[in-house]
């Protein structure tokens, strides 16, 4: 068991070069940089974008490449902002409750891709339905294209896309959409290939949100595969990249969206019985014993000292655990660990070890004599399975989030649209005690 704590004290540059010194950080982290001047992470920058969003603004706009988004997505995915937060703040920010629905029902697709991955676990890396529209080429490819990582396809979208993503670790919705339905729809490559590139890359870089998206694109978790043409890529980037290209008129995303399935696809919907996905369990390990302190276990679901686990036993000691699988599966850019060490440095009362959970947590758990686990809420399958291994030595008392709809009535998780006409009316009401 390797200990980082001394790296929190260190300035971002040295933290990082100390790290890939102490510990395996991945050829994608090893070949990455930290952009001057990128997204930092931590609460106080989470606090400081939250209060620039602009729910009505974002209704307007959210469509096109420089419209009015949040930018919120990194604080989101590692649980320094909760969903529940977010969406107070924008009601707060509107003078009715409508004004934030179109900003609030995106929150809600974060909120329902965890649910998915909560329900289906490792299982959303695999088809979740067979294809809804047959290839007309049948072979995918099994490695991401050359041309594609080095940002020279020629086409100007792509290759913008592609630096983008690998520069800075974030890309717009959009730019997320057209990237994987050009990779998958046009170069066939295989979704989870893709996916994977992606999840390396983007600082909000989570499996649930991630893989599924790539499904939804991909069509084998939705209704049909998502297209883009050239008018759309113009019209949402007000015509930045299609006016420099060097293949402008000649890309295959020319004409209407008759001509590109008929290009790309074999006539015929496939036939698919409707998917069932009914919600998971709500998720314990038991409850915390009455005595004994506890150790409060940060995980990459809950990167702040006001996350639930560390708010409600506030005066414990807390570890966060580098896990060398998640190093090693995930392949982490060196933003993206940059990113999760500046949260972790603003955290008091913190120890950081590079060791397998399931060992290491129980071991200084022990060493600083608490008698239990506490840690937050997560669908991720990896820290699931984790703490139920830890649960065999020790006490784990999972702690909620704060509720960001009430699911009671969610019998199926199949489509997004069945499970927000559940969820809606709850989420888009202010958290109770913060009535205003
Ligand atoms: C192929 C693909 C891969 C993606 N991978 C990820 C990922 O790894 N991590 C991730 O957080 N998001 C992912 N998304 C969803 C979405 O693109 C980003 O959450 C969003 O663009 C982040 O920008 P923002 O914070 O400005 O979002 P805003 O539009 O301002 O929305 C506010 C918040 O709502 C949530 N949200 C909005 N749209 C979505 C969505 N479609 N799905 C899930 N949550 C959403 C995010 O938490 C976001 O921060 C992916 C989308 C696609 C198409």
């Amino acid at each position: 068991m390797q200990t980082l704590t001394p790296l929190l004290s260190l300035d971002r540059d040295s933290r990082m070069a100390r790290l890939a010194e102490l510990v395996p950080i991945g050829p994608t982290a090893a070949a990455t940089s930290i952009p001057p001047g990128g997204i930092r992470g931590g609460r106080d920058a989470a606090l400081r974008r939250l209060t620039a969003i602009d729910p009505v603004a974002y209704a307007r706009t959210r469509n096109f490449t420089g419209g009015a988004v949040s930018r919120l997505s990194p604080w989101l995915r590692h649980g320094v902002l909760s969903l529940a937060e977010v969406r107070d703040a924008a009601l707060d920010r509107v003078s009715q409750p409508a004004d934030a629905e179109k900003f609030i029902s995106e929150l809600g697709w974060r909120d329902y891709w965890r649910q998915v991955q909560a329900a289906l676990g490792p299982l959303i890396r695999r088809d979740i339905e067979p294809p809804a529209a047959r290839w007309r080429t049948t072979s995918r490819l099994e490695t991401m294209p050359a041309d594609v990582l080095a940002a020279q396809t020629g086409l100007a979208c792509v290759d913008d896309f592609v630096r983008r993503l690998h520069d800075t670790g974030w890309l717009h919705n959009h730019e997320r959409m057209w990237l994987a339905s050009w990779l998958v729809h046009i170069r066939g490559v295989r979704w989870q290939v893709g996916a994977d590139w992606f999840l390396s890359h983007l600082l909000d870089g989570d499996p649930a949100s991630n893989h599924l998206s790539w499904q939804w694109v991909a069509g084998t978790f939705s209704a049909k595969p998502y297209l883009f043409n050239r008018e759309n890529l113009e019209r949402f980037t007000d015509g930045a990249h299609c006016r420099d290209c060097g293949l402008m008129g000649e890309c295959a995303m020319e004409g209407s969206y008759d001509d590109l399935e008929g290009r790309l696809f074999a006539a015929g919907p496939q036939q698919r019985d409707p998917l069932r996905i009914p919600p998971a369990p709500h998720w314990r390990l038991g409850d915390a014993p009455p005595t004994g302190g506890p150790l409060v276990w940060l995980t990459l679901d809950s990167l702040a000292a006001t996350s639930p686990a560390a708010r409600r036993y506030s005066t414990a000691p807390r570890l966060f655990v580098v896990d060398p699988a998640w190093l090693s599966e995930e392949q982490p850019s060196l933003k993206r660990l940059a990113f999760i060490f500046d949260c972790l440095a603003e955290i008091d009362d913190l120890e950081v070890v590079h060791a397998a959970p399931a060992e290491a947590v129980p071991l200084v758990a022990s060493r600083l004599g608490c008698g239990f686990v506490a840690v937050t809420s997560t669908p991720c399958p990896a820290t699931r399975d984790a703490a139920a291994r830890i649960a065999m030595h020790l006490p784990v008392h999972v702690i909620d989030e704060p509720p960001f709809c009430d699911r009671s009535r969610v019998t199926d998780l199949g489509r997004f649209s069945r499970y927000w006409s559940k969820v809606s009316r709850s989420a888009l009401a202010p958290t109770p005690d913060r009535q205003r």
